[in-house]
């Protein structure tokens, strides 16, 4: 008898041991064969600290997500606030998605970074959870897979695209500001069944890492600076504070100079006082990978209306807005080698005649010839419609469905027109900006602004009155759009 008890009570500790140290195995029974042949020879996920960490800021993490990983990750953040990085190693899937969805939620809620190290992999359900870091990035010899999901006898793609099954993703990538169009693009990367692995471009596309876009925080804080009421609205001739903040965040992000210095004068005719009066350009350029001696020129006048009867004119969306893009745009770019050489030119005397981008292509620093496109920024970051205009696909129809590619799914209304003068239901915009110019010269041009605000020219045009998420949305749609140009520039028909 006493044998026997002996026996049954080491039966019992030798189980719990087990299932303690290997709880797959519990996970094996309860979830059955098939998902076992399916994730064969994975681990459930585990969270731990390594043995030499000195600080335990960095939680690194292993395995499948499962069941018990919602309540595992609340017990161990709960443990240690100190957490601010989760490494992902290998996680190659989850077994419960209304888990890993909640799971996931709990990692944003606590700002956790999330990272996939050296010869990391993740995948399915891990890619999910990984989009829920806070600020996200791969090492480069990483692997990212996605694929679509299948039910019992349909797959993803059967629903419709308005489907509830769908909205359960759509709200959490939503949530995590995540571009819906990744989840549309995870359906048809590769079937249940498979995988596709994520190229570098796919990574960029979707803004799957934080530090492949512009710095959209950065974007709205000189938008902020450049329009407050130090900067004196701006206002051609009285504008050095503007000048000195462009000329100096040129030379910090290392803008190369195509003459002695960024800055490049010029005069012009006052059309109502008829005198003389100067202004100044301001132009770097990086050089480009594959075509050095081909430009595309990205350009925004930096110039406002200035003080009139002593009332300063900040002039945040006109064009403070275009103006930050153009900056945050540079600093990115310069990041990111393009395959063109692209210039950045910040243009003057915009608001009195387009007088800046006039003098440019009639003293053009680079051979007008080989200047392929011209991108104008005026007015983005005002718009209670959340409607965007991309200005110019009328006579060059070539740029029109790479942009329409970027955009769609995205978050914004992107609307093309003000730009066949058939078109009487609206204004022609083709020369009210500095496209113009571009435009009189023969020289492709595509215009992002919006329509007109109630704040247009007006006092009111103040920093409080403009759409944050709007603003941040366009300038990513352009920062999209001018790298899909570059790295396959469309062939005119003509
Ligand atoms: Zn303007």
């Amino acid at each position: 008898m006493k044998k026997g008890i002996i026996a049954f009570v080491a039966i019992i500790i030798v189980a719990i041991v087990t299932l303690y140290f290997f709880p797959q195995i519990l996970y094996t029974t309860s979830f059955g064969q098939r998902i076992l042949m399916k994730m064969e020879g994975d681990q459930v996920a585990e969270f731990y600290f390594k043995e030499n960490q000195t600080t335990k800021d960095t939680l690194y993490m292993n395995g499948v997500i499962y069941s018990n990983t919602l309540y595992d990750i609340k017990e161990i953040l709960f443990e240690n606030p100190e957490v601010t990085t989760l490494v992902m190693e290998e996680v190659p899937g989850s077994i419960d998605d209304e888990i890993n969805l909640l799971a996931s939620r709990e990692i944003r809620k606590h700002h956790i970074n999330t990272y996939i190290p050296k010869n990391g992999m993740v995948a399915s359900g891990g890619t999910d959870m990984f989009l829920a870091g806070e600020k996200r990035n791969i090492h480069v010899t990483a692997k990212l897979g996605v694929h679509s999901w299948s039910g019992e006898d349909s797959v993803a793609l059967d629903f419709p695209k308005d489907h509830e099954e769908h909205k359960k993703y759509l709200n959490y990538y939503t949530e995590m500001n995540i571009p819906t169009a990744f989840y549309w693009y995870t359906l048809e990367a590769a079937p249940a069944d498979s995988i596709h692995w994520m190229t570098a471009n796919e990574i960029k596309k979707y803004d799957v890492v934080t530090d492949s876009g512009i710095e959209t925080t950065e974007l709205l804080d000189i938008q902020r600076q450049i329009s407050s009421d130090q900067y004196l609205g701006r206002g051609t001739g009285n504008n050095q504070k503007a000048q000195d903040f462009i000329r100096s965040y040129f030379k910090d992000i290392g803008l190369e100079k195509l003459d002695a210095d960024y800055d490049s004068h010029f005069t012009f005719k006052d059309r109502k006082t008829k005198k003389e009066r100067t202004g100044t350009n301001f132009i770097g350029y990086v050089k480009g990978k594959t075509y050095p001696k081909k430009y595309i020129v990205i350009g925004a006048h930096y110039d406002h209306l200035g003080v009139i009867n002593d009332t300063i004119y900040n002039g945040a969306d006109d064009n403070a807005s275009g103006t930050s893009a153009l900056l945050i745009l540079a600093k990115y770019f310069s990041k990111n080698q393009p395959q063109h050489s692209i210039l950045f030119a910040a243009f003057d005397a915009e608001e009195l005649g387009l007088f800046g981008s006039k003098h440019f292509v009639d003293n053009p620093p680079v051979l007008l010839s080989d200047i392929k496109l011209n991108i104008n920024m005026d007015m983005i970051s005002r718009n209670p419609k959340n409607e965007i205009y991309v200005v110019g696909t009328y006579p060059y129809p070539q740029f029109k469905p790479i942009i329409e590619s970027i955009a769609k799914d995205g978050p914004l209304t992107v609307s093309y027109g003000h730009d066949d003068p058939e078109d009487k239901t609206k204004d022609y915009w083709m020369f009210s900006s500095d496209n113009g110019p571009f435009f009189r010269k023969g020289i492709p041009n595509i215009t992002f602004s919006e329509e007109d605000h109630p704040g247009y020219h007006q006092a009111s045009d103040d920093v409080e009155e403009i759409h944050p998420e709007y603003y941040k949305n366009v300038a990513k749609l352009i920062q999209k759009s001018i790298e899909a140009i570059d790295q396959n520039f469309p062939n005119s028909k003509q």
